[in-house]
């Protein structure tokens, strides 16, 4: 590669979106790190294909301990963050009036707070050095709303928010913050939809199919690479044209 590896931390790598974005940065010569809060074969073999450049550790993102402790082993183990992309997501269907105090802790806890608390942590360290690139993933549900989405589409609106907000506190430091907002993709956390759901969706798809999680990871490099310091605040939709 032509230029130095950089320090990648992508939250919830163990599988689906996160785990193409580790596979991308690898592939591209950096070190990474990333955390869920179980491992997965795809992890250990990442662990044992490159021991001096993959870092895994086990996290509960909702817990800001944890949030502090992923972070502190990577900086311990690198000395430094370069690239955050903020990837742990979690879902749960049901319409708002039938949810309960758990259904809505459980996702505003990891997709808006866990978020907050590593991308504090991180951009306290990357004001610092003054560079660094940060990434959120949001949803197009959180700009088109879904039905029985109601609590997920709300932290997705808000990590929009937070995106932009970010982007004004830290750009004059030298440090990128942009969002991506994928449509559905084929992993875990779509499975949820019924064959029926999934086919109506990729019929009104100009592109005719799902994401994959290699759509997304691609614009991650290109919106973390440090010759698009002039890309900040923004949030790019990724969708097959589904919402254009
Ligand atoms: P996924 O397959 O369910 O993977 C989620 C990842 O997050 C896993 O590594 C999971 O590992 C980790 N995670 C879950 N809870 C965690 C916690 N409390 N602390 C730390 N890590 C945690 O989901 P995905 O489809 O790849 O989604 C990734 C991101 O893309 C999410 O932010 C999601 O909202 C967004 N997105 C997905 C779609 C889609 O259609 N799939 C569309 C738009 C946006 P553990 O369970 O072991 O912790």
């Amino acid at each position: 590669m032509s230029r130095e590896p950089r320090v990648v931390v992508v939250t919830g790598g163990s599988r689906g979106l996160g785990a193409g974005i580790v596979q991308a940065y690898l592939a591209a010569g950096d070190l990474v790190a990333t955390c869920s809060r179980s491992s997965t074969p795809e992890v250990e073999a990442w662990a044992a294909e490159h021991p001096d450049r993959f870092l895994f550790k086990p996290a509960d993102l909702s817990s800001s301990d944890d949030a502090q402790a992923f972070v502190d082993a990577v900086v311990e183990r690198w000395g430094r963050v370069d690239v955050l992309i903020n990837n742990a997501g979690v879902a749960r269907d049901g319409i708002l009036a039938m949810s309960s105090d758990d259904d809505i802790d459980v996702v505003v806890d990891l997709n808006l707070k866990g978020t907050l608390y590593v991308s504090r942590i991180v951009s306290r360290r990357m004001l610092a050095k003054r560079s660094g690139s940060i990434v959120n993933i949001s949803s197009i549900v959180g700009r088109s709303g879904y039905r029985g989405l109601g609590v997920y589409s709300a932290t997705k609106a808000a990590l929009d928010g937070l995106t932009r907000s970010m982007a004004r506190e830290l750009g004059s430091r030298g440090i990128t913050v942009n969002g991506i907002a994928p449509g559905y993709l084929r992993t875990e956390m779509s499975h949820g939809l019924d064959e029926a759901q999934l086919g109506q969706i990729v019929r009104r798809t100009p592109a005719g199919r799902l994401g994959e999680p290699d759509d997304i990871a691609r614009a991650c490099l290109f919106l973390t690479d440090p010759s698009n310091s002039y890309l900040t605040g923004q949030v790019i939709v990724i969708d097959g044209g589904l919402t254009s």
